[in-house]
């Protein structure tokens, strides 16, 4: 059977996809190779802490949320804290994309199970070809498969500057509700580690290699792709959240991209224009070519010059801390702009 879209993955990019999908006239079919209970593992693996805006347009229920945060705390080398306001929460993603395929299911869009190992383009259609030696054919295809994308590597050949395998716990450990922590320090190899809460329990880690471990807790690892792909759209072909490499480079942050870039590329499809879901891409602010060069310099410097960035962030308020700190260090105006601009659109 010949279909209109083919979504590759049913991640948070891919079900957002279809999810926006919904009532155009269009026949759609989402693949993903996991059956039920891996694909509860897969997507449990994540801090699942997400900007609140974003998820109420996917209409997110109560019952989906976990935990309402309301503050963010980064502790800097030397023991310099700040808490900064915020409105997010820490979601139960595989409910909640549970939730969204019953309610596209119920619309008319099909779900499979199946490994795609190929995408055939060919002219108007294109081929997608599953390890069963299955061929589905599609007018447009939706890469959404996550990292190591198959619909990038056969159609694009490229890959993100920047792949960080990420290791987490899940633990029955208490953690202060409503409040997501980073440490910032040299130890942790040019990230950070974050406590966040997560339900009852908290969710920890950090870049493999690098994380504290969690005696108790479930591990659970993760490649988290940074940094742009040259191409997010080729003929009819169109790539979304990880599979584009969309993960924000300074807090490594990839669902509101994800979430997002799916609802953009159906919206392009439905106007048949393509090429409009690229050009938002690159127009947006979350795409910004700065937050890459931030991460580099953060992840060159060490406990002394972390410090030092922070040492006037003293005070209640983001923009008395930036302006203080902008006075004493000029030269880094630009850094901390890319932090704010980081806690505006980087989750
Ligand atoms: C440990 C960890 C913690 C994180 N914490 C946060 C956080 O707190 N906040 C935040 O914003 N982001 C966080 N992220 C990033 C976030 O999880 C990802 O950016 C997001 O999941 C990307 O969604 P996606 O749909 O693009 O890809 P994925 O979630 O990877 O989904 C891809 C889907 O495609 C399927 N698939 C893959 N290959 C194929 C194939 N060949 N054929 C068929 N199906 C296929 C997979 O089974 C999967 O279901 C975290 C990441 C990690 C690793």
């Amino acid at each position: 059977m010949d279909y209109d879209v083919v979504i590759v993955g049913a991640g948070p990019a891919g079900t957002s996809a279809a999810y926006s999908l919904r009532g155009k006239g269009l026949n759609v079919i989402v693949i993903d190779r996991l059956g039920e209970s891996q694909y509860m593992r897969y997507h449990r693996i994540c801090g699942a802490g997400v900007n609140r805006k974003t998820v109420s347009r996917l209409d997110i229920q109560e019952d989906e949320i976990l935990n309402h945060i309301r503050t963010l705390r980064i502790t800097w080398p030397q023991g310099n804290s700040i808490d900064m306001k915020i409105d997010g929460c820490i979601i139960d993603r595989p409910r909640m994309f549970l939730r969204m395929r019953s309610q596209c299911i119920a619309d008319g869009i099909n779900f499979a199970m199946g490994t795609v190992r190929h995408i055939i383009m060919d002219g108007g259609m294109n081929s997608v070809v599953l390890g069963n030696g299955a061929v589905i054919r599609a007018r447009y295809v939706i890469g959404a498969d996550g990292a190591y994308s198959i619909v990038r590597k056969t159609v694009f050949g490229t890959v993100p500057e920047i792949m960080m395998p990420i290791e987490e716990y899940h633990s029955e450990a208490e953690t202060e509700d409503g409040v997501m922590q980073f440490i910032v320090a040299e130890r942790y190899g040019g990230g950070y580690q974050w406590y966040f809460p997560y339900g009852k329990g908290r969710c920890t880690g950090g870049i493999k290699g690098y994380a504290e471990d969690e005696p108790g807790g479930t591990r659970g690892i993760r490649t988290v792709p940074m940094g742009w792909v040259e191409h997010i759209v080729k003929g009819n072909v169109l790539l979304v959240g990880d599979a584009a490499g969309m993960p924000n480079p300074m807090t490594a942050g990839g669902l509101r991209t994800a979430f997002e870039s799916g609802m953009k590329a159906a919206e392009s499809i439905v106007r048949n224009d393509p090429a409009k879901y690229e050009k938002w891409w690159k127009k947006s602010k979350t795409a910004d070519r700065r937050f890459m060069k931030a991460h580099l310099v953060f992840s060159s410097m060490n406990d002394e010059e972390l410090s030092k960035f922070s040492r006037y962030m003293v005070h209640k308020g983001v923009w008395l801390n930036g302006f203080h700190s902008v006075i004493h260090n000029p030269r880094l105006t630009w850094l901390y702009l890319g932090c704010l601009q980081a806690l505006r659109h980087g989750w």
